[in-house]
C-alpha cells in the first residue's frame, strides 16, 4: 500500500464508513440498546452530492463537493470540510459518523456531519480557491448545509482559517439580516469572529489527552510503558495543522522527543530527536521533508510506522494501519490524531497484542471542543473574559494587599517567589480560559471512558469504552425525545 492509498483499495478491508460502523457495532455488542435504536443511531441520515462549475483558466470547471448529516439528535451539526482528491462519499459519511460520537464524548451539544470537496488545493492558485470555496459555500448555504443552527463547518485536511473566514462572508452576504451570521462556521481568523486557540486546538487536545493518559500509572502500564512523558520517542505522520501542533507541544512542553516525522514524500529518523519547527519550515520552503539535514531520510515513509518507538501519533489520513502492516507495528502506544488511521481489523489485531490505542473519537477531539466555544462566543457576541478579567485582578489584588499588610503588622518580610504577584493578580484571557475549557473537557472525556474500560469486563479497549459513553448519551436523547 503506498502513501496516498485510501483503505478501501486493500482487498478484504472494509471501507472507512463500514470500519466506523464496526467499531459502533462491537460497543452496541455490549449495551442494551433495542435493534431498531441501534440502527437509527449507525445510519447515515443524509449525504448531499452537489456538482458546480466555475469559470477558471478561460473554461468552466466542474468540482463535486459533499455535505453529510450523519445524526440530528443534536442541531446544529457540526464537522469538518475537507479538501482532497480522493474525497468520497463513502468518506464523508464515515467521518460525519465519528463527529456524531466525538461530540457526544466530549459533551459538545451537536450532531454529527462532514463535508469534502474533491479538490487538490495545490492546484489552484489563492484566488482561485476563493472563488471554488464561495461557489460551494453558497451551493450548501442555500440548502442549510451551512447555517448557525442547523449545521456548523469547520477546517479539516486541506482547509484552514482562510476558507473558513470565505465561507463565514458568503453566509454573511446571502443572508445580511442575520445577526448569527459568524456563527455559521467555526475556525475563522480571530480578526473574523474567530477565537483565540483554536488554530492550535486540535493538536493541542492531542497533548492534553495523552497527559491525562500519562497521569494514570495503571493505563501507562497496560501498554507496558511507565514513567512520564518525559524523554519518550515519538513518532509523528503528517506534519499539517494536527500533527505539527501535537509535535511541537509534546516535545517543547512535555520534554518528549521526536524521533521521527513521516510525510507525503518520505519519512525523516532522527533518534537524537528531531527540531519539529525547523521540519515544518523546511516542508512549507521544499514541499516536503526530502533533503532535511541533520536527520535520515526514508523514502518509503510509511516504513516508519513500523518503526521502534513509544509512542506513535498518526496525524494524516485515515487507513494507514491496515490489516497489510499492522503485526509489524512495534509502538506500544498509538495516539489517533488523524480520523480513522488504525482499520477494524488492524485494531483488533493491535489490540489483542496489548497495544494501547487512544482512540480518535477522544484523541482529536480538541478542534471540536474550541469550535464550540468558538460558536458560543458568536452566538454571545462577546469575547470570553471581558466581563470578569479586571474584576478578577481587582480581586486579586485585595488579597495581596492584606498579605501584604497583615505581614507589616506581624514584623515579618513576605516574600513571594519574583513571579508570583504576576500570575496571582493577572486575571485570564481568552486564550487562558480556552485552554482551561479544553483540558477540563479531555480529562472529564477520559475520566467517562476509562470508568467503563476499567468497570466493564466486556470492554478490552478504549475505542469501545468511548464508543459506549458516546452511544449511550446519544440513546438517551433520542429516548427522552420518546424515540
Ligand atoms: P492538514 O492538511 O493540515 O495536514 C495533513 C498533513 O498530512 C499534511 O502535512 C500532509 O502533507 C500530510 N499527509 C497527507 N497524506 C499523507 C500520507 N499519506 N502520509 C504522510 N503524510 C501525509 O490536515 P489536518 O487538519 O492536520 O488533519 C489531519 C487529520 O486530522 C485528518 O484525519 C483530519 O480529519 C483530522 N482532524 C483534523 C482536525 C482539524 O482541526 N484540522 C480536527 C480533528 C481531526
Amino acid at each position: 500500500m503506498t502513501h496516498d492509498t485510501p483503505v478501501q483499495s486493500v482487498p478484504h478491508e472494509p471501507s472507512f464508513r463500514e470500519s466506523v460502523d464496526l467499531m459502533f457495532n462491537r460497543a452496541a455488542a455490549v449495551m442494551d440498546l433495542s435493534p431498531g435504536l441501534e440502527e437509527k443511531i449507525r445510519v447515515c441520515n443524509a449525504t448531499y452530492t452537489v456538482r458546480f462549475g466555475v469559470r477558471l483558466r478561460g473554461k468552466i470547471q466542474t468540482f463535486v463537493g459533499y455535505r453529510s448529516v450523519h445524526s440530528e439528535h443534536m442541531e446544529p451539526v457540526k464537522g469538518g470540510i475537507r479538501y482532497a482528491p480522493s474525497v468520497n462519499q463513502d468518506e464523508v459519511e464515515a467521518l460525519a459518523a465519528l463527529m456524531t460520537y466525538k461530540c457526544a464524548l466530549v459533551e459538545a451539544p451537536f450532531g454529527g456531519s462532514k463535508g469534502g470537496l474533491c479538490i487538490d488545493p495545490r492546484d489552484w492558485d489563492e484566488h482561485e480557491l476563493e472563488k471554488i470555496t464561495r461557489r460551494f459555500a453558497y451551493e450548501l448555504a442555500k440548502r442549510d448545509l451551512i447555517h448557525p443552527s442547523q449545521n456548523v463547518p469547520a477546517p479539516d485536511m486541506g482547509t484552514g482559517e482562510r476558507e473558513m473566514a470565505w465561507i463565514a462572508d458568503q453566509y454573511a452576504r446571502m443572508n445580511t439580516t442575520d445577526i448569527n451570521a459568524q456563527a455559521c462556521v467555526t475556525g475563522k481568523p480571530v480578526d473574523s469572529g474567530g477565537i483565540e486557540g483554536r488554530v492550535e486546538a486540535t493538536g493541542r487536545g492531542v497533548q492534553y489527552a495523552v497527559r491525562e493518559f500519562f497521569r494514570h500509572r495503571e493505563d501507562v502500564a497496560r501498554c507496558g510503558l511507565s514513567g512520564g512523558l518525559e524523554g519518550k520517542r515519538v513518532i509523528v505522520q503528517g506534519l499539517g495543522n494536527v500533527g505539527y501542533h501535537a509535535a511541537m507541544f509534546l516535545s517543547q512542553e512535555d520534554g518528549a522527543r521526536v524521533v521521527g516525522v513521516i510525510e507525503r514524500d518520505g519519512a525523516l529518523l532522527c533518534e537524537t530527536g528531531l527540531d519539529v519547527e525547523a521540519v515544518a519550515q523546511w516542508i512549507t520552503h521544499h514541499g516536503g521533508v526530502c533533503g532535511f539535514p541533520h536527520a535520515e531520510f526514508i523514502a518509503n515513509g510509511a516504513a516508519l510506522l513500523e518503526a521502534d518507538c513509544d509512542i506513535l501519533i498518526p496525524a494524516a489520513v485515515e487507513g494507514v494501519i491496515h490489516l497489510g502492516n499492522a503485526a509489524r507495528i512495534k509502538a506500544p502506544l498509538i495516539v489517533e490524531a488523524a480520523n480513522g488511521p488504525i482499520t477494524v481489523g488492524a485494531d483488533r489485531i493491535l489490540t489483542e497484542r496489548g497495544t494501547v490505542i487512544i482512540p480518535d473519537l477522544y484523541a482529536n477531539a480538541g478542534g471540536v471542543t474550541v469550535s464550540y466555544f468558538e460558536w458560543v462566543k458568536n452566538l454571545g457576541h462577546i469575547r470570553f473574559g471581558r466581563m470578569q478579567r479586571r474584576q478578577e485582578e481587582a480581586r486579586h489584588q485585595l488579597i495581596v494587599d492584606q498579605l501584604e499588610s497583615l505581614s507589616e503588622a506581624l514584623g515579618k518580610q513576605w516574600s513571594p517567589s519574583p513571579d508570583f504577584k504576576q500570575k496571582y493578580l493577572r486575571g485570564a484571557d481568552e486564550l487562558e480560559l480556552v485552554r482551561s475549557g479544553l483540558d477540563d473537557t479531555m480529562r472529564t472525556a477520559y475520566g467517562a471512558m476509562r470508568e467503563v474500560w476499567h468497570g466493564n469486563g466486556q470492554v478490552q479497549d478504549l475505542r469501545t469504552a468511548g464508543f459506549v459513553c458516546s452511544v449511550s448519551r446519544i440513546a438517551d436523547s433520542y429516548r427522552s425525545k420518546g424515540l
